[in-house]
């Protein structure tokens, strides 16, 4: 195939002078040769040619003229925005050539515009999508841009805000403090603008709410303006998950008081304080009295709402810079700074133990609560949170061996006390083992026949280098080591094998009576270890008595019943040791299924002179004879003592008069001794 190239825009205006010239030319040469021969037919010729070359002109120049003119249309389209527009030239070469790139760099110019187009889309979807929100503003603060996440966070629609200054979700002063920096960012002297801690401000969302937000600040330009663009973070959720962490390590979560992580803060906080200042400061551990019994009577919830009321009750009776604690249970700790004098600590003690002390009434309940107070205080007792720490504790342990109810100050003389008594107890862990205990007896005497009517077995310990040791002094130390349910429970059998053995031997049947304590009370295999022992040492149930104590017995009234039951349908007696000391509830015994009220010696010790007393050991006569239970005197000492009760018709009495606690074989003698002489009375 033959390929006509196209003619180029020289060659066309050769042809076109061509095709002007030589019609010409023809049309000058037959003018010249008209005359000799047929003018009128040269000259007919010559106009043809001149028409035919003008008309070949035409048609050359139009060639030409026509693909620029296209050339311009497509232009003007393009100019017009019509990026579509291609130019198509069946022309001059030149002039395809100019249109083929033309052409080409409208393709190259859609290309870009589509990268850019593309581009710039991507950027939008960040913008859109960001997790962060992002709003930019200009110069004067109003609003050019507010992404998704913005609407989101600051609860309003971008359309709301366009164009809108920021006033409504930002505070007045913070308001001052961005314009104040915006200059910065304008003279490029800041890059980004971090405010206040942590990057962190509180603005406003649209219903007015105020909220935590984070936020870095950038300058950027947009078509020559400067913007300033936010980056922002709504940090409300983590700063609530935060504060939840916080209250997790750092208060207790029964009553919300500080923990013992916290106290200890405090504490040293106050320390380096005091110290610098001269001040003096006070720890105080408060200890609520067997609270444990509550938690087992009426359930943890109870407990707790109790725990709570007694945390608000404490926290009434103090200032707003003392700090209390909640240690965990029922342990409180109390520091209390900037102590004008020190001796106030003993009031405030005081007027919390008072407080404490008052009965509480919740949801029909009622309670009645006691603490023991433990007190150490700077720079006494030390200058470490530490020793301060030991020192309130070991004299809040002090107020409980003291009956609890009060309070106690630590001291260097209670500090060599708790060595004795960390002594006193690593003696008493080996007591058992090393068989250092024994069993001391006392009768009981019928007032009436003046004869033995029964026993009291009494815990001795023959402490190595100390000599016998009475229990008074080791006994409390037992129950709260929990020492004595093993001491307990070798006191019930030696007790139990003794009798059946004096039995064996001929003596006189009695009943023994054994003290049982709080622990061994509370145990819940107490009845079935209290009938293997009998069974075991073969002594039958009768001639076994069980002392319990009235608290014993009011801290969990049910369970106590339901033992005590248990314990009498085997046939073993029981008795109230110590009547008086306690809840003193003459009525509420009734529902207990008991033989004996033993008053005690403290009634007993001034009578008759005490009119007071002689009057209480009055009523106590005739009202457990009410109840149809017999009465039996504590400590009596004096003949006057025994007198008096003889004429108010108490049926037993147990004291020095008659006899002291004896060992075995003194015991059995003055027993042998006694009934011979009723014998020979006889
Ligand atoms: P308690 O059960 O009230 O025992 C009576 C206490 O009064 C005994 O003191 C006894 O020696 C003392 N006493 C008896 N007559 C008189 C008197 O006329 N005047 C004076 N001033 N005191 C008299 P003891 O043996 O020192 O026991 C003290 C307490 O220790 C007992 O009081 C009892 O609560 C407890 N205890 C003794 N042995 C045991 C035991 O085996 N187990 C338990 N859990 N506690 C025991
Ligand atoms: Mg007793
Ligand atoms: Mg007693």
């Amino acid at each position: 195939m033959i390929v006509m190239r196209p003619l180029s825009i020289r060659a066309r205006l050769i042809l076109l002078v061509l095709a002007v010239l030589l019609p010409a030319t023809g049309l000058a040469a037959w003018s010249v040769f008209a005359d000799s021969h047929n003018a009128r037919d040269a000259a007919l010729v010559g106009l043809a040619a001149f028409l035919v070359g003008l008309a070949l002109a035409y048609r050359i120049a139009s060639s030409i003229v026509k693909p620029i003119r296209a050339l311009a249309r497509i232009s003007t389209k393009v100019a017009n925005g019509d990026l579509g527009a291609r130019a198509r030239i069946a022309g001059p070469t030149e002039l395809e050539l100019v249109a083929l790139q033309f052409n080409h760099m409208l393709e190259v110019r859609e290309q870009a515009q589509e990268a850019l187009r593309a581009s710039e889309e991507r950027l939008r979807g960040i913008v859109h999508m960001a997790s962060e929100a992002i709003v930019v503003v200009d110069e004067e603060l109003h609003v050019v841009l507010f992404n998704p996440k913005a609407e989101e966070i600051f609860g309003c629609t971008a359309v709301d805000v366009l164009g809108q200054g920021i006033e409504r979700f930002v505070p007045a002063p913070l308001l001052g403090l961005l314009r104040q920096h915006l200059p910065e960012f304008a003279s490029g002297t800041a890059s980004a603008i971090r405010m206040g801690d942590h990057d962190e401000m509180r603005v406003l969302r649209a219903t007015g709410e105020e909220f935590p937000l984070e936020m870095s600040l950038t300058r950027i330009t947009l078509g020559g303006k400067p913007l300033y663009s936010a980056v922002m973070n709504d940090v409300s959720a983590r700063r609530r998950t935060e504060a939840r962490l916080d209250k997790l390590a750092n208060y207790d979560t029964v009553t919300s008081l500080p923990n013992r992580a916290m106290f200890r803060q405090r504490l040293q906080r106050a320390l380096v304080h005091a110290q610098r200042f001269n001040e003096d400061l006070a720890v105080l551990f408060i200890d609520l009295d067997r609270f444990k019994n509550i938690n087992d009577a009426v359930g943890h919830d109870a407990g707790d709402r109790v725990l709570q009321a007694m945390a608000e009750r404490i926290k009434g009776k103090l200032r707003e810079v003392d700090t209390l604690a909640c240690l965990g249970g029922d342990e409180f700790a109390l520091l209390l700074e900037k102590l004008g004098d020190a001796r106030m600590v003993g009031n405030v003690a005081r007027k919390l133990l008072t407080a404490i002390a008052e009965p509480l009434m919740l949801q029909g309940q009622e309670y009645h609560l006691t603490a023991s107070i433990g007190i150490s205080t700077f720079p006494a007792d030390g200058s470490e949170a530490s020793m301060l720490f030991a020192g309130a504790d070991i004299a809040m342990r002090r107020a409980k061996d003291k009956g609890m109810n009060n309070a106690q100050f630590y001291s260097t003389a209670m500090n060599t006390h708790s060595l004795a008594r960390l002594s006193l107890e690593t003696g008493l862990r080996h007591a058992l083992e090393r068989e250092e205990f024994l069993l001391h007896f006392q009768p009981k005497v019928d007032i009436a026949s003046g004869r033995i009517s029964g026993m009291e077995a009494l815990v001795r310990w023959m402490r190595p280098g100390s000599g016998m040791v009475s229990p008074g002094e080791f006994i409390p130390l037992a129950e709260e080591t929990g020492l004595i349910v093993p001491i307990g429970a070798w006191v019930l059998k030696t007790a139990c094998e003794r009798n059946r053995a004096w039995q064996r031997q001929g003596m006189v049947p009695l009943r023994v009576a054994v003290n049982l304590s709080a622990r061994q009370f509370g145990l819940a295999n107490l009845v079935s270890d209290v009938a293997r022992v009998l069974d075991a040492s073969g002594l039958a149930p009768k001639w076994l008595e069980l002392e319990i104590t009235e608290s014993m017995v009011m801290d969990n009234p049910e369970q106590a019943i339901k033992t005590l039951r248990q314990l009498k349908s085997m046939g073993i007696a029981l008795a109230i040791d110590d009547f008086g000391t306690g809840y003193s509830s003459l009525g509420y015994l009734k529902r207990f299924p008991i033989d004996f009220i033993k008053i005690d010696r403290a009634f007993i010790k001034d009578i008759p002179a005490s009119s007071d007393d002689a009057t209480i050991t009055r009523t106590i006569i005739d009202m457990t004879h009410n109840l149809r239970l017999r009465v039996v005197a504590e400590g009596v000492e004096t003949q006057e003592q025994l007198d008096f009760l003889r004429e108010h018709g108490c049926d037993e009495m147990q004291g020095f008069f008659f006899s002291r606690p004896l060992a075995e074989d003194a015991f059995v003698k003055l027993v042998h001794n006694r009934e011979n002489q009723a014998l020979n009375a006889a």
